[in-house]
């Protein structure tokens, strides 16, 4: 006989654990199914071991930099193993973790891969469970092109799985996990090719985040490889790889070749149609405003609904729709304008709201931007240099600000609470009147002119 809960999770990653620790807090009877590891892709091939990495990354530029501040220092090499072992115990540690704090919170876990049967009745390992309320958050995979050799390359799923460090990488992709990766395997002595479909990095974003991370990534000697059309991968007898163009342009001897272009939404397992739910034509399973989809009673969180894949938004869209299906809170749902959001680059890059070009866009004349582009102060003395720009895009006579865009040391930390501003409203004046913190790189937001 099916088992029964008020509500059934499919995906233990950020999203569907956020609605099922909600409902379980309101006293609901909660299950989760999952078929690889909790705390899905955010904890396990995602933000987590990324941001280790990218702290290992930041290390070895510290250690040239501290010579220039009087260090008797040298870098006698780096070891992979060691990094990689740190980092997977680590995440050992949060999954287990959240193997506890699920028990303890009453929350059943299902493990195996959720089929529908029909729209109250999922199916694991022939055994039936039905449920009043089924959320969808299965997120996504990355996406292999289908391209002769494209099984040479890995993906970001393969990136953390490798055991040594690759020499010689060409990462395919101009997306924010791209230029990530680049960054770090640079960072930690690898020689790296980021290969470009188009000419630009980070298309989406402000053209002053493109620009200077362009010059970034072209300084700490990263090669871009732009108006790249891959036809092909071949290898070569000595294992080695080649990316072969329509144009005939050929790049050789990759001993890794990472694709990051895109992901897709992990839905094929889950027979939507027996439950009658849409699917639109790029594979995401579209939900309202208050995460329903198409049927009554099952809704769609995080990477899988296409709105915004982030682990904050998987989060944030939970939490809302279980006080709002369970804690009385009828209109609760996520707002998602303003999303601050980092891209862990090299230096990094903090940004949220309108891009200079897309406000323009929107709103004509009535934008006004200002910013400014220096040396941090870290980096005053240093061989190795690295700069900060940093961008304000307001809005009519009041110069509300509706974009504000910052890359360099520090912009990861620093643009949250500016988020929050942002969030309420704030003006240009509201900046100017805020007493700056001396001497940071932040206080060039309330300084500018
Ligand atoms: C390399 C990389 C770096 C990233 N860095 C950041 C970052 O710095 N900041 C940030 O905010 N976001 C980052 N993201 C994005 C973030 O990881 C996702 O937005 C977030 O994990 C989405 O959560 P989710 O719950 O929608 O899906 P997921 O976390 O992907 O969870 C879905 C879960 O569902 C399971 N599943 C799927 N289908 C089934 C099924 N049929 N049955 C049972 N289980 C199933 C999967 O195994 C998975 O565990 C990164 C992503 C990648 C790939």
């Amino acid at each position: 006989m099916a088992e029964h809960f008020d509500l059934i999770a499919i995906g233990a990653g950020s999203g569907g654990l956020s609605v099922a620790e909600k409902a379980a807090a309101y006293g609901k009877k909660v299950a989760i199914i999952e078929d690889h590891k909790i705390g899905g892709t955010c904890v396990n091939q995602g933000c987590v071991p990324k941001k280790v990495m990218w702290y290992g990354a930041n290390l070895a530029h510290s250690i040239e930099d501290a010579k220039d501040y009087g260090f008797d220092i040298q870098n006698n090499g780096f070891d992979w193993p060691a990094i990689v072992k740190g980092r997977e115990n680590y995440i050992k540690g949060i999954n287990n973790w959240y193997d506890s704090y699920l028990a303890d919170n009453k929350i059943h876990i299902i493990r195996g891969t959720a089929t529908f049967k029909n729209k109250n009745t999922l199916i694991v390992a022939d055994q039936e469970y039905t449920a009043d309320h089924i959320a969808i958050s299965v997120g996504g995979v990355p996406i292999i092109p289908e391209i002769p050799g494209a099984e040479l390359g890995i993906s970001s799923d393969g990136f953390f799985q490798l055991q040594q460090q690759p020499k010689r990488v060409a990462v395919i992709g101009s997306g924010y996990i791209g230029v990530e990766l680049a960054g770090v395997l640079q960072g930690l002595g690898s020689e790296v090719s980021l290969v470009l479909r188009g000419q630009s990095v980070l298309a989406r974003f402000d053209s002053m985040l493109r620009e200077v991370l362009t010059e970034e990534l072209l300084s700490s000697g990263i090669s871009l490889l732009s108006g790249m059309k891959l036809t092909h991968l071949s290898q070569a007898d000595d294992g080695s790889i080649s990316l072969n163009c329509g144009d005939g342009r050929a790049h050789q001897g990759f001993d890794a070749v990472i694709w990051a272009v895109g992901r897709k939404p992990r839905t094929d397992e889950l027979n939507l149609s027996a439950a009658g739910v849409t699917v639109n034509e790029q594979g995401f399973v579209p939900s309202d405003e208050y995460e329903q989809t198409n049927i009554p009673g099952i809704y769609s969180l995080g990477d899988v609904n296409g709105k915004a894949a982030l682990t904050p938004v998987a989060i944030a869209a939970g939490r809302r729709l279980g006080d709002r299906l369970f804690g009385g809170q009828s209109d609760r749902k996520l707002d998602y304008s303003l999303i601050p959001t980092v891209v862990f680059s090299h230096p990094p890059i903090g940004t949220v709201g309108l891009s200079e070009a897309d406000a323009r866009e929107k709103h004509g004349d009535a934008v006004k931007i200002y910013q400014s582009q220096f040396t941090p102060m870290y980096h005053a003395f240093t061989r190795h240099q690295s700069k900060t720009g940093l961008k304000l895009v307001c809005v009519g006579a009041e110069e509300k600000i509706v974009g504000c865009h910052i890359i360099g040391l520090g912009a990861d930390e620093m643009l949250q609470g500016f988020a929050v501003a942002i969030r309420m409203g704030a003006c240009k004046k509201d900046f100017d009147d805020t007493v700056a913190i001396h001497p940071t790189s932040a206080e060039e937001l309330v300084t500018l002119r």
